[in-house]
């Protein structure tokens, strides 16, 4: 008989076991989307941190002894989630706008009176970085609980040089302090501030001196801009993402959110790793995103807390084999840290099915920000980044909701959240 490897975990026992395999080149597409990848009875060995070995547990457990052992009888294992949007280092809130936004005030009409994320920026531009930390540790928190393991985090909430710089920091100094992976995305161009109101252009020639001092400092690995009607317009937006390009900081765009600017079409003109919102995007834009292989990362969170009326065409993009990811657009006008929701509303307002919203919230939103190689599946050699469901099989997320099924989350092969579910 051959002895059998000694490693740090075995999880075995799993009613279904969500590889989500196949995905780590090029995001899953079209009726992709629908395979999990599911081992019945399924088990995985985990050794320094990442996934040393994935079958059946009769397998797993033939060849592996782990130092610990996870039982999972009855539970969905899967991939912990992958968050590719957020607006994570603010200060303050903006409940007073959500009454306002209730009774009908739009959010440009917020926006042109001093509020919304010029709020928000006011708060920001005061609070010091330790502030900040602190306040985003408590949301990155909230977010494990349910499940999300690694984040992406835009700036977006100091536009100037030296609060730009402050919270691109925060988010620095939050991958040494807490577990969650957060990914950092320079949106310098996400308003315009009060001091630029009459001179866009010029705030423009400011983000694009931020640049090299960002880039140079490897403060980020993306660069943002809100294209959009009464913020940033094309040309502006196709500045910014090409000094960034330039400098090495990797294109994304929140495009086409509440009007058809043609952003989708300059995410993929520009060759941008992805494209967000969509919820205004041509025919024509969502088939120029599938011939550069441009993400498209759907919120329907945002749409939802926005009252629009209106969602991204997930089933239409889909369909034509657009790469489609979700994300929460965590921020103070869409207060959501749960992806598990996000899924919900993506099968209840997109009619995308349960495994598509899986897929969307783990291998294809880890290509939305380029971490496809390590996290997003279980494979042997990626990370053990792990969640166990409460739940027996994966359709219950989306169906059951509005509760954490979160049994367990393992980052890196450590538990880091533990429930007492029976
Ligand atoms: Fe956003």
């Amino acid at each position: 008989m051959v002895a059998k490897k000694e490693v740090d975990l075995i999880i075995q026992n799993a009613n279904d076991l969500l590889t989500i395999a196949g995905g780590s080149q090029k995001p899953l597409l079209g009726a992709q989307m629908r395979e999990l990848g599911i081992i019945k009875n399924g088990g995985l060995a985990v050794d320094n941190g990442r996934i040393v070995a994935v079958g059946k547990t009769e397998n797993i457990s033939r060849k592996f002894r782990g130092r610990e052992s996870l039982d999972a009888t009855g539970k969905v294992v899967m991939p912990g989630f992958v968050d590719p949007h957020t607006h994570l280092v603010f200060a303050g809130s903006r409940e007073d706008e959500f009454e306002m936004k209730l009774q009908g005030v739009s959010y440009m009409e917020i926006l042109r009176g001093g509020g919304g994320i010029l709020k928000t920026v006011r708060e920001t531009r005061k609070a010091c970085r330790a502030e900040l930390v602190e306040s985003c540790k408590k949301k990155l928190k909230v977010m494990l609980e349910h499940g999300t393991t690694t984040v992406e985090a835009k700036s977006g909430y100091g536009l100037s040089m030296e609060d730009e710089i402050k919270c691109l920091e925060v988010m620095k100094i939050l991958n040494e302090k807490q577990p969650v992976e957060v990914v950092s995305t320079f949106l310098g161009a996400h308003a315009i501030p009060p001091e630029y109101e009459d001179n866009v252009d010029g705030y423009v020639a400011l983000v694009e001196e931020m640049i090299p001092t960002i880039a140079n400092r490897k403060l980020a690995e993306f660069c943002d801009v809100f294209c959009e009607k009464g913020v940033f317009d094309i040309e502006q937006s196709r500045k910014v993402l090409l000094s960034g390009k330039k400098h090495g900081l990797k294109p994304k765009l929140h495009a086409d959110e509440l009007t058809n600017l043609g952003g989708a079409e300059l995410a993929a003109e520009i060759g941008a790793v992805s494209a967000e919102h969509l919820l205004f995007s041509s025919d024509k834009g969502m088939r120029m995103l599938v011939e550069r292989g441009v993400v498209a990362v759907l919120l329907p969170g945002a749409a939802f807390s926005l009252m629009v009326g209106r969602y991204a065409e997930a089933r239409k993009m889909i369909e034509f084999n657009v790469p489609v990811a979700l994300g929460t657009d965590f921020n103070p006008s869409c207060w959501i840290e749960n992806l598990q929701t996000i899924i919900a509303l993506a099968c209840y307002q997109m009619r995308m099915t349960p495994a598509e919203a899986i897929v969307a919230t783990t291998i294809n939103a880890a290509h939305a920000i380029n971490r496809a190689k390590e996290v997003g599946s279980l494979e042997v050699g990626k990370k053990a980044d792990v969640l166990v469901l409460d739940v027996p099989n994966h359709k219950f997320l989306g169906y059951r909701y509005g509760v954490n099924l979160i049994d367990k989350v393992l980052k890196n092969g450590k538990p880091v959240v533990e429930f007492l579910n029976a």
